[in-house]
């Protein structure tokens, strides 16, 4: 494992020394929350032990400390799943009408609106990431999410005339553990307000949000089947995706898992959506406000750890304001707090996994060996849970593994353009084409480099702004389909793509 504490090199032009300002800890309480001992499965509307009989552990990664045991399901758990969600789709959801459907959307957007408190300190506990960002954007985006959707339920023909909106039937869902709640919300909200039913296989690390979601349909009253919960590691996903009661499956994870599924479903008639990995450029021109640029790079890198599908990883400036704007950044670097993610005061939270710091860890290493200049503020980190100091690359070029792998971790490589041209052929130059950024004073700058960047989505001088009436999604090796907007809702209807 790669050493963090030896190698740190200093501020290239005189060593960058943090703020001052310390914070007193301000710690979000955890009363409000109750986790169970164990936890099974969650299909027909209720608790269903996994046939197996295995349960595997959850952990705070903030504190390697067990939370609880969750149900390990397997290929027989996925048929009762499947069934059940067959039935209710037989059923009352499937003869329901869309405004209908949607009083159970809205009622869900509430209730998570209602207890958006407890599900954040869950998801925090559970996966690592800091309570401002769980708090401030995971759970009212999530909610946000129903509500929208909630709203296109019984107006389905309007928003697609001619097209067949007849749902398709049974979804299998397979999600990631950095927006745990949100990535749900995702998948669940359409696949529901478009009337198909749903068996969801959340992430190994992050399950408890999504099984506190299931008894939150419950309590909205859902019928039995329209959600189903099949928790357990990555076979369970596999017998998921593969089941032949399943007509439509959406996955949000690796691109090297993407590929597995899309070859599996080769000649099988189910729609597929692949929402994967990607390598996102960020261009500073020079033109561009600095600060807020510098503000806008460290949100795009540091938020939730660097484990964002869309994280500006490359990060790409003018020449002619290199060495004043990594000044800057470096100041800002040293200013981010790192720990626990229960302190409001917090920026940048545990990792979410040993598996995931170990390979961050890894490629930092192979950086460090292909010969980029690493740079990490001086920063403690805890002694117990997993964490990686927040840090930059520079001198780095194209071929290096730094620029052009997923790292999915706090870790910003630095490359230098001259003109606008290069700094397009720079970004374009990816297997992937998730997202992008672009900051400059110029409109028309903004207009002509979104032309030309191969990329799902594009942030003009923001970025990591996130909305439910916004379509996301990739091209090439990030994916195919698009989530969000009205867009989200055509993988899920008969005579959508
Ligand atoms: P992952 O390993 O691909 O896992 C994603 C999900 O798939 C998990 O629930 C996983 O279960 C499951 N899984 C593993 N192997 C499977 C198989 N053979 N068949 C079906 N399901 C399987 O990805 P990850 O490491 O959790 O997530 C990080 C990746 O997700 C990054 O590459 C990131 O860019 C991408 N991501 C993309 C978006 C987007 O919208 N484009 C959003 C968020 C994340 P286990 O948890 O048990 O392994
Ligand atoms: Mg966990």
């Amino acid at each position: 494992m790669y050493d963090q504490t030896s190698e740190r090199t200093p501020a290239r032009r005189g060593e960058v020394v943090p703020s001052g300002l310390d914070y007193a800890p301000s710690l979000e309480a955890v009363d409000q929350v109750s986790i169970d001992e164990s936890y099974d499965l969650w299909i027909d509307g209720k608790p269903s032990p996994p046939a197996a009989n295995r349960y595997f552990p959850t952990v705070n990664p903030a504190t390697e400390e067990t939370l609880t045991r969750v149900a390990e399901g397997d290929g027989e758990d996925v048929d009762r799943a499947v069934a059940a969600a067959r039935k209710a789709y037989n059923g009352a959801w499937g003869k329901m009408a869309g405004k209908e459907r949607a009083k159970y959307l809205y009622r869900l957007a509430r209730m998570l609106a209602e207890r958006s408190r407890e599900f954040a300190v869950l998801e925090t506990l559970d996966g690592g990431k800091p309570i401002k960002e769980s708090r401030d954007v995971d759970l009212p985006l999530a909610s946000a999410h129903f509500f929208y959707y909630a709203g296109w339920a019984d107006k389905l023909e309007y928003a697609f005339p001619g097209l067949d909106t007849r749902p398709l039937g049974v979804a299998a869902q397979v999600i990631p553990w950095n927006f745990p709640i949100l990535m749900l919300a995702w998948k669940v909200a359409p696949a529901l307000a478009a009337g198909n039913t749903v068996v969801l296989k959340p992430a190994e690390t992050t399950p408890l949000t999504a099984l506190a979601f299931a008894r939150l349909t419950a309590e909205a009253g859902l019928p039995p089947g329209v959600l189903n919960i099949v928790t357990g590691g990555g076979g369970a996903g596999a017998e998921a995706v593969a089941h032949p009661g399943v007509d439509k499956v959406a996955f949000t994870g690796s691109t090297e898992v993407g590929k597995l599924i899309q070859k599996r479903l080769a000649g099988a008639r189910k729609r597929l959506t692949l929402e994967l990995g990607g390598k996102a450029p960020h261009i500073v021109f020079e033109d561009a406000p600095v600060d807020q640029a510098v503000e806008g790079v460290i949100n795009g890198i540091f938020f939730n750890q660097g484990h964002v599908c869309c994280a500006g990883s490359r990060l790409l400036v003018q020449e002619s304001i290199y060495d004043a704007f990594l000044d800057r950044l470096k100041v800002r670097l040293a200013s981010l707090r790192v720990g626990d993610p229960l302190d409001k005061n917090t920026d940048v939270g545990a990792i979410n996994s040993r598996a995931q710091l170990d390979k961050i860890g890894a490629l930092v290493e192979i950086g460090v060996a292909e010969g980029a200049e690493m740079y990490q503020p001086p920063c403690a980190l805890p002694e117990r849970g997993y964490w990686f100091a927040p840090t930059l690359f520079m001198g780095v070029s194209q071929g290096h593994r730094i620029a052009r792998e997923e790292i999915f971790g706090p870790v910003l490589s630095i490359m230098t353009f001259r003109t606008p041209v290069e700094a397009v052929e720079k970004a374009n130059n990816t297997p992937y084409g998730l997202s992008a950024g672009v900051w400059t004073a110029k409109g028309s700058r903004i207009l002509w480099v979104a032309d030309r960047l191969r990329a799902g989505v594009v942030w003009a001088n923001t970025y990591n702004k996130f909305d439910p009436a916004s379509p996301f999604g990739g091209y090439r090796e990030s994916g195919f389909g698009r989530e969000g907007g009205r867009h989200g809702l055509l993988p899920y209807l008969r005579g959508g793509s």
